[in-house]
This record gives structure tokens, sequence and C-alpha cells, in this order.
């Protein structure tokens, strides 16, 4: 048998995961590729799980999701100021679930979605996979912002939805209110969606500009919204999907032929997150983060200043290595995992983890310092 979807020999294998495998060959290797918190999940939501299962909560949830946790999404997200209803939201895997439902739920073979770049790879894995083509607008010339005459070029008559990450995942910068103007101006009233991941939102220095409040976008915004980074719950893989809703109508179907429903106590759990005050790791992240920067500058390493999320992305273009062969040479050389900003499709750039433990950090840091010097 040699018969099977041609679009599939054009993914590639995720590049985080890869240097992160990479690393773990390597004994005592320290990881700052992955985003994955060093939390535990907090115990009132693993609480909640333990509750549901109890109960007998393990039965096939509604294709929707629990009606429970529908409306409690509905009023997390109308009290935040997205107005909505609990017949919009779809309860996902992870945010990963969300948006492949919603970017295989617009594009069709050919059209184009515009991801402005350096970005998190799923969007063009998805893309892909769906037979579409991903059109890169390259903000590296523009502080990370996006420009409007850029934008407006990249749009063309097969254009069908724009992915916006803020705060963004690798670069940690959080998109302004004029780039967020720029994309309204762009496609307010085109047949061409806006899909905001703002998985991030939670771990930020403050609330974020954000299109999915535009009440002149309503018809066109889709959030994709994710549990695994503030609340720590990566490996419960819980997300949600919100837009308008006849869209909605139809990727419940979709979402159903994919993943029918998703756990019924993890959706118990998920009611129980949205309960929880999370504003202390969110705190502890800021600290990290703040604690990292100053010791960067002492390293006299340049890096993108981040407003959010928990990366930071560190200029090496003035160092004599690419980036794929420093982040080689630091696991091999000095035991410290980095991911090459080519796997976010920037040259010159590193991606620096730091949700993990402090004590880890302390010694990566230590480990990158000595390794710079190496070069
Ligand atoms: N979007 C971005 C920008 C991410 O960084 C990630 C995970 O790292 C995801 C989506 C997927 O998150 P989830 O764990 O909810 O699938």
């Amino acid at each position: 048998m040699n018969h099977w979807n041609r679009d599939l020999d054009r993914l590639q294998r995720s590049g985080i995961r890869r240097f992160t495998n990479m690393a773990k060959e390597v004994p005592g290797c320290v990881m700052l590729t992955i985003g994955e918190p060093d939390f535990d999940t907090p115990e009132p939501i693993c609480q909640a799980a333990a509750q549901a299962l109890k109960e007998g909560h393990t039965h096939y949830a509604p294709n929707q999701g629990d009606p429970e946790l529908l409306q409690a999404i509905a009023d997390f997200e109308s009290a935040r100021g997205m107005a909505c209803e609990p017949g919009q939201v779809l309860v996902t895997v992870g945010a990963t679930g969300a948006l492949y439902t919603a970017l295989t739920g617009v594009l069709e073979p050919g059209d184009q979605v515009i991801v402005p770049s350096p970005a998190f790879s799923l969007y063009e894995s998805i893309a892909t996979a769906a037979g579409a083509e991903t059109v890169r607008l390259d903000l590296s010339e523009t502080g990370l912002q996006i420009d409007y005459a850029a934008l407006a070029a990249a749009i063309g008559p097969r254009t069908r939805a724009i992915v916006l990450n803020s705060p963004c995942n690798p670069t940690g910068t959080v998109l302004s209110e004029e780039s967020l103007a720029a994309v309204k101006e762009a496609v307010l009233g085109k047949p061409i969606w806006v899909i905001c991941d703002n998985v991030y939102a939670g771990v930020c220095d403050g609330p974020c500009p954000d299109l999915t409040l535009d009440p002149q976008l309503r018809d066109q915004v889709l959030l994709c919204q994710s549990f695994s980074k503030p609340y720590a719950m990566t490996g419960w893989r819980l997300g949600y999907l919100i837009g308008p809703q006849a869209l909605m109508d139809r990727l419940l179907l979709l979402h159903a032929a994919q993943v029918a429903s998703v756990p019924t106590f993890v959706q118990k759990a998920g009611v129980a997150a949205l309960r929880t005050d999370v504003s202390a790791m969110a705190a502890e992240y800021r600290r990290r983060r703040d604690w990292c920067m100053a010791r960067l500058e002492r390293m006299g390493l340049p890096f993108i200043r981040p407003q959010g999320a928990f990366y930071i992305f560190l200029d090496i273009r003035a160092l004599p290595v690419s980036a794929e062969a420093f982040c080689t040479r630091a696991i091999r050389e000095a035991g410290v995992a980095l991911v090459p900003g080519t796997c976010f499709g920037a040259e010159g750039f590193v991606r620096l983890s730091y949700c993990c433990s402090p004590s880890a950090l302390e010694v990566g840091m230590a480990r990158l310092e000595t390794f710079l010097f190496s070069l």
C-alpha cells in the first residue's frame, strides 16, 4: 500500500520536540526548551477531577462539551468582554484541538492563511494538512508589530484567514493597538477569519489589546484558548474555541468527527479551573523573566524584551554560528538545551523557555554563559 494524503509528506516534526529529544540523550542536560510549566496543577482542580470520577462522570460528554463547562466558559469570556452564548463555545482537546478545528474548518485546499512570523509552527502544520498554503508575514523588520501596508500586500484573493498569537510564542511580544488596528482595517468586511490564539493571555504583564473584544469584528473572529499554560494543565489536554454561531454550528460537526468529545471528568476539572486564582503562578513567571533578563544583560547577550508568555528570544546574530549549530552545540558541549529560531521561521535567534524550576534556570543560565565564552 503506498497511497495516502500527499500533503502529509510536507508535514515536519516539531523542532521543539526534536531538540528536547536530543537533549534527553545528554545526561543532566538542563531543558530550557519546552513550554511546560514546572508547577503541578493546583489541588482544587485535581480534586474536582477525582470527585467527578467518583460521581461516575465517565461516560461520553456531549460533542460540544459539558453544559456546565460551556456556561462557565461563556460567563468567563463575557466577563472579560467577549460577549458570547454557551452555544458558541466548543470544548476541545487543548488549544491544539481548537486550532485544528478552526483552521481545517475554514480553509479549503489552495486557500491561504497569513501567519505573522516568527511563529509557533503548529499553524503551518495544520494548514498543510488541510492542503492550504501558509503565507508568512515577516515581522522582523517592523519591531515584531504588524504594518498595514505589509499586511495589505500579503492579502490576496485566496486569503481566508490570519492567525494572531499575542503574547507570542516564541518572542513574548504583545501585539500593539496599532497592529490590531492595521489587521482590522485590512480584513473588516472581507471573507477573512481572524483566528486569535490567546493561550498566553493569562501569562502577561496586564490585559493585552485583543480583537476578540472588538464588537465590529464579532462575525469574523475566532478565539482559541487553552487551560494548559495559565492553570499548569498541559497534560489534561483541555481548551476551547469560540466564534460566530453559524460557523460554530458547522465546526461542531467537524469536531464530532475528529474527537467525538473531550473526556467528561477533565471537563469537570475545567469548571474548577475557571474558579481558581492562578495569579501567583503568573507573578512567579514574571519574577523568573525579570531574573533571566537581568542575567542575560550581565552576560551581554541581546534579546527581545518579552511582555508575556514564558519565553525569551535571544539574538545571536552577532555570533559566528547558525541557530541550529548554536543549539546543537549548547546541548552537547554545555549541557543546556534551547530551541533554534529556525523552528519558528527566524534564523539568528534562539528561544529560551523560563517556565522550568528556578534552580534549573540558574544552572542553565550559568552553562549558557560558559558556552558563550567558548564560542
Ligand atoms: N498555541 C501556542 C502559541 C502554544 O505555544 C501552544 C503550546 O505550546 C499551543 C497553542 C497549544 O496548547 P495546548 O496545550 O492547549 O494544545
